[in-house]
C-alpha cells in the first residue's frame, strides 16, 4: 500500500524533495509557514494542509526540513504542531539539520503518542535535492528505516542507516566539518589563483579531476568565479549548522580549529547582512582580510 506523505517545511530544500516524492507516485499534503511556497507543489498534485497537525491527520508518514532546533520543536511539538494530528502508527521523518540530543528529546515525546521518529538530514545542496540524489543519513529504529525506504528513494541516492535515533545528526555534523573547512579552502585557493593571476575558471578545470577535487570545488567554485552569491544554501544557515557542531564538540571536550576559525570568518559576514547569501560568499571574508577580489569584475 502506498502510504501517504505529509511535507513540513517548502524551503530551498523542501521544495526540490516535494517534487520527487510527487513524482514517484506518493500522495502528498503540504504545508509552509509562508503558504506562497506551495504554489509550485500544489500545481504539481500536492494537497494543502491547514497546519502541521492536519498533514499528520491526513498521512502515515511526516516529514519536515525547517531551519533549526526551534523550528523543528515548534511544527512538531508546538500550538497546532504534528503530534496533535498524528495517529498512532505514524512515523516522522526529520530531514532538517538540528542538534542529536534535542532529536532524541522530541523522539521520545513522539513515542508517547505512538509515534515513531527518524532524524534523516541529508547532504547534496539545492542540487541533490532537485535532481533526487541526495545523501540521507539515517538514525533510528530498523523497521522505521525499512519502512521509510521508498520515500527515502524517491528523494536520494545514498541512504545509510548509521544508528540509533540522533546519529544521523551527529553524522550530519562531521558531514559539516568537511564542507566547511573544505568551503575554506576552496575559497583561500581562488584567492591565491586571483593574485597570481590565473582565470579562474581555467584553473579549477585544470585541478577538480585530480586530488584536490571536491564537490564544493565544482559547484561553487564556479559560482565564486562569477561572483554569483545566490544561496544553494544561505550563510545564515550554514552558520547555524557550525554553530551546532561547535557546540556538540563542547559537550564531547573536542578541539575544532579549523571550524572555529570558519565560524568567525561567517559572523563577520552576517555582521555586514549578507546572511542571506551563499555559502560561498565565505570569500569575501577572505578577501577582506587580504585587499583583493577574486573572479570577474562586472
Ligand atoms: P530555507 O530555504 O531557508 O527554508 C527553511 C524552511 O523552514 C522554510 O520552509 C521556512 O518557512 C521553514 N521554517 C523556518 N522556521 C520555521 C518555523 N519556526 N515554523 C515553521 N516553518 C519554519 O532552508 P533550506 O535550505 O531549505 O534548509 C532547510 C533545512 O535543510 C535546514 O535545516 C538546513 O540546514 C538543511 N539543509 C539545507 C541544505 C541546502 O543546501 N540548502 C543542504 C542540506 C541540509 P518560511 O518559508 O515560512 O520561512
Amino acid at each position: 500500500m502506498t502510504e501517504r506523505v505529509g511535507f513540513i517545511g517548502l524551503g530551498i530544500m523542501g521544495q526540490g524533495m516535494t517534487l520527487n516524492l510527487l513524482k514517484a507516485g506518493f500522495p502528498v499534503t503540504v504545508w509552509n509557514r509562508t503558504a506562497a511556497k506551495t504554489e509550485q507543489a500544489l500545481a504539481a498534485g500536492a494537497a494543502a494542509g491547514a497546519s502541521p497537525a492536519d498533514v499528520a491527520a491526513k498521512s502515515d508518514i511526516i516529514i519536515t526540513c525547517v531551519s533549526d532546533t526551534p523550528d523543528v520543536q515548534a511544527v512538531l511539538l508546538g500550538e497546532n504542531g504534528v503530534i496533535y494530528g498524528a495517529k498512532p502508527g505514524a512515523l516522522v521523518i526529520d530531514m532538517s539539520t538540528i542538534s542529536p540530543g534535542a532529536t532524541r528529546d522530541m523522539a521520545a515525546a513522539l513515542a508517547e503518542k505512538g509515534v515513531a521518529m527518524l532524524d534523516a538530514p541529508v547532504s547534496g545542496g539545492s542540487e541533490g535535492a532537485a535532481k533526487g540524489t541526495l545523501s540521507i543519513m539515517v538514525g533510528g529504529d530498523a523497521n522505521a528505516y525499512e519502512r521509510a525506504q521508498p520515500v527515502f528513494k524517491a528523494m536520494g541516492k545514498t541512504i545509510t542507516r548509521v544508528g540509533d535515533i540522533g546519529a544521523g545528526q551527529m553524522v550530519k555534523l562531521v558531514n559539516q566539518v568537511l564542507v566547511v573547512v573544505n568551503g575554506l579552502a576552496v575559497c583561500e585557493a581562488l584567492l591565491l589563483a586571483q593574485a597570481g593571476g590565473l582565470d579562474l575558471q581555467t584553473t579549477i578545470d585544470a585541478v577538480a579531476g585530480g586530488a584536490a577535487g571536491s564537490w564544493m570545488l565544482s559547484m561553487r567554485g564556479p559560482q565564486i568565479a562569477r561572483r554569483d552569491w545566490r544561496p544553494g544554501f544561505t550563510i545564515d544557515l550554514q552558520q547555524k549548522d557550525v554553530r551546532l557542531v561547535l557546540e556538540a564538540a563542547q559537550e564531547l571536550g573536542v578541539p575544532m580549529l579549523a571550524t572555529s576559525l570558519v565560524n568567525n570568518l561567517y559572523r563577520t559576514l552576517q555582521q555586514r547582512g549578507l546572511g542571506s547569501e551563499g555559502n560561498h560568499a565565505l570569500v569575501k571574508a577572505l578577501e577582506n582580510l587580504a585587499g583583493i577580489e577574486v573572479g570577474q569584475k562586472g
